[in-house]
């Protein structure tokens, strides 16, 4: 049993705060993805994990033991690196077995454990060749493979998949995932691709800066997303952030410019100056009889036909951006009027101040 706790773990550089009193919680077997843009502490939170480098405050454990002033070697968990830093002049075979050579591991259970991965990798007929006679993909495997043989506690991932194509990287993921749900074992997982983060985490962690912003489920991330920061980082078109106003009353709505958007029973305990929060599957062509607020009328800045959908993003009252979608492939200019409505059960609401999600 592997579970993984960080307990307010920092890490400074000189005046470079990396990691923020980080306290994140993994259960064993759990996949756990760390995801944010570039600097906010991802690797650094993995590193400190692996042992690669020493916490400045904070405690991590893995199963039951702090780790804090354990090497390395003797955590006994695998990292898989994007570059992975397999041996050239190794084959496949000599790449799997050698770590467990160092390790003095007998000869009949290496055998077992290179055999066991190459089988759940389907890479048995690669076992002869040199990385350099593989594919990326294939390459990317066998260090998949190296992790493996090991049977570590955990698995940490430092974006395995970013040199691979985007074809590949789609089905990889879902290779990584039928692997670790196999085998069982607790994986942290660094990636700055909200995709990546979305289809492989039992749960992901946002972080920011140095700090971890939300952690939950992708499903709970994406549809009660903790903040302005959160909101915008998960999900592609980003939702759309606009500064409204919201008044209280017998109809209370949300106001900007000649904007109108009734909140209905929905209503707002707190008068005052609110950011609405839209994604663009709840901003919708203006259909009659539809159940939207609106109309309201947009100048189109761009399109972007997808086949199956189209995404528009306009211009509204007063400078307010959305982002409408559009089923199909729809003929539509830059610089047009597009007629659209707003989904009202469906607006997120942060405060204006902190971009904190309101209740
Ligand atoms: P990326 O996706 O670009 O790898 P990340 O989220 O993994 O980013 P980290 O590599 O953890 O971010 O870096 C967090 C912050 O710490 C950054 O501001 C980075 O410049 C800084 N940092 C990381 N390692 C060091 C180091 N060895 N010395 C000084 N600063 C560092």
């Amino acid at each position: 049993m592997t579970s993984i706790s960080y307990d307010r773990a920092a890490k400074r550089f000189g005046d470079v705060v990396a990691l923020n009193d980080l306290s994140l919680e993994i259960a064993d077997g759990e996949f756990m993805v760390l995801v944010g843009p570039s600097g906010s502490g991802k690797t650094t939170a993995l590193r400190l994990l692996a042992g690669l480098e020493g916490l400045s405050a904070g405690h991590i454990r893995i199963g039951d033991e702090v780790v804090d002033r354990v090497a390395p070697r003797r955590r006994n968990i695998a990292m898989v690196f994007q570059d992975y830093a397999l041996y050239p002049q190794m084959s496949v075979r000599e790449n799997l077995a050698f770590g467990l050579k160092m390790a003095k591991i007998p000869r009949s259970e290496i055998d077992r454990r290179v055999f066991s991965a190459a089988e759940a990798l389907g890479i048995e007929e690669l076992l002869g060749r040199k990385p350099r006679q593989l594919s990326g993909g294939q390459r990317q495997r066998v260090a998949l493979g190296r992790a493996l043989v090991r049977e570590p506690k955990a698995f940490l991932m430092d974006e395995p998949l970013s040199n691979l194509d985007a074809k590949l990287r789609a089905q990889t993921r879902g290779e990584i995932r039928r692997l670790q749900r196999a085998v069982g074992t607790t994986t942290v997982y660094v990636t700055h691709d909200q995709v990546e983060a979305m289809t492989m985490g039992d749960r992901i962690a946002v972080m920011s800066q140095g700090r971890l912003e939300q952690v939950g489920d992708p499903d709970t991330v994406y549809s009660h997303p903790a903040n302005t920061f959160v909101a915008t980082f998960i999900g592609s078109p980003a939702m759309s952030l606009v500064a409204m106003s919201s008044g209280a009353g017998a109809a209370p709505a949300l106001t900007r410019g000649d904007l109108r958007v009734p909140l209905g029973e929905r209503g707002l305990d707190v008068p005052g100056e609110v950011i609405v929060g839209v994604r663009p599957e709840h901003c919708r062509p203006w259909v009659d009889g539809a159940s939207l607020a609106g109309p309201f009328s947009g100048r189109v800045e761009y399109v972007e036909a997808l086949g199956r959908e189209t995404f528009i993003g306009v211009e509204a009252a007063d400078g307010a951006r959305f982002v409408i979608e559009a089923e199909g492939n729809v003929r539509i200019g830059i610089g047009d009027t597009v007629a659209f409505g707003l989904a009202v059960g469906s607006l997120h609401l942060f405060d204006a101040t902190t971009g904190v999600a309101l209740a």
